[in-house]
């Protein structure tokens, strides 16, 4: 396992962690600052700022990309469908263009919580169906730019409302079906938010193998938690045991970025190099 103690060069961050601090190009300018060598942007802010000068901020910066957020939210009724398709097709484009080593994958719930506006449904086994044909159908678009697609499972807290793929074993089973040749065009981003509590979690590490982990995101899980998405904790702060997980990847060869992303009410009201200050030591020392 790499030695992450005396410096942060494998830190990456993804941008909503300071996202109400200032828009990408402060974000950029204040990794310059910190040394930090790598983010993982979200559509949004890279289309708030104007794409061009995104582009342009990220590469006068020298910087890497960890993963482009987000593709997905694939589950809609048919009308919609179409609407994700062709959204999603726009996002491969984006990542191209920005360096991006993979897109990460939200993969929706159920269809009138991920897309407002479609029909009501409480059919969560026709939505994991979605997204199997949306993700094969994504991945034409995506092999043609040699965009890898990184299915994220998600907690399943947010089966309903964000993704119903919830554990490694389940994107892993959408991986093999897709992809069974394992070609690198699909794999998975594992978050220790989403994942530390599952039994399974070290088994299906060594099943994804080394082309399968495209992406490992870290922050922390605090007890009690005040809100189910924005209350995400600094690494050190709650209960989850990094190291373990973050051996168990690089075991498999993972020699990637370890991107933190906290999506925290109290972190976003702290000033924007203090947070990236107290990521790089939590990164030194728990990650
Ligand atoms: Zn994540």
């Amino acid at each position: 396992m790499r030695d992450f103690s005396a410096d942060h060069r494998w830190l990456s961050l993804n941008t909503a962690t300071v996202r109400k601090q200032g828009d990408l190009v402060a974000i950029i300018e204040a990794c310059a600052r910190h040394g930090i060598r790598a983010i993982d942007p979200w559509r949004d802010q890279v289309a708030a700022v104007g794409f061009d000068r995104a582009v342009r901020a990220v590469r006068d910066a020298g910087l890497d990309l960890s993963g482009y957020c987000r593709g997905g939210m694939f589950t809609a009724d048919a009308a919609r469908r179409i609407e994700a398709r062709d959204d999603n097709r726009r996002a491969v484009d984006e990542a191209k263009a920005l360096g991006a080593p993979c897109i990460v994958l939200v993969v929706g719930g159920l269809p009138q919580y991920s897309r407002p506006g479609s029909a009501a449904s409480k059919d969560i086994i026709g939505a994991r169906s979605q997204v199997h044909d949306a993700i094969a159908e994504m991945m034409e678009y995506a092999q043609q730019a040699s965009m890898p697609l990184a299915i994220e499972p998600l907690h399943p807290a947010y089966a309903a409302d964000r993704a119903c793929v919830n554990t490694t074993k389940q994107a892993l089973d959408l991986c093999d079906r897709l992809d069974p040749e394992r070609t690198g065009a699909l794999g998975v981003a594992l978050d220790v938010y989403h994942i530390w509590w599952d039994p399974e979690v070290l088994p299906q590490i060594a099943r994804a193998g080394k082309d399968r982990l495209l992406a490992f995101h870290v922050c922390d899980w605090m007890v009690p938690t005040k809100d189910i998405l924005n209350d995400r904790g600094m690494m050190g702060d709650g209960v989850i045991d990094i190291k373990p997980l973050r051996a168990a990847v690089e075991a498999q060869g993972f020699a990637g970025y370890s991107e933190i992303e906290i999506f925290s009410n109290d972190w976003w009201g702290k000033p924007m190099d203090e947070v990236l200050q107290t990521c790089i030591a939590r990164h030194r020392t728990v990650v």
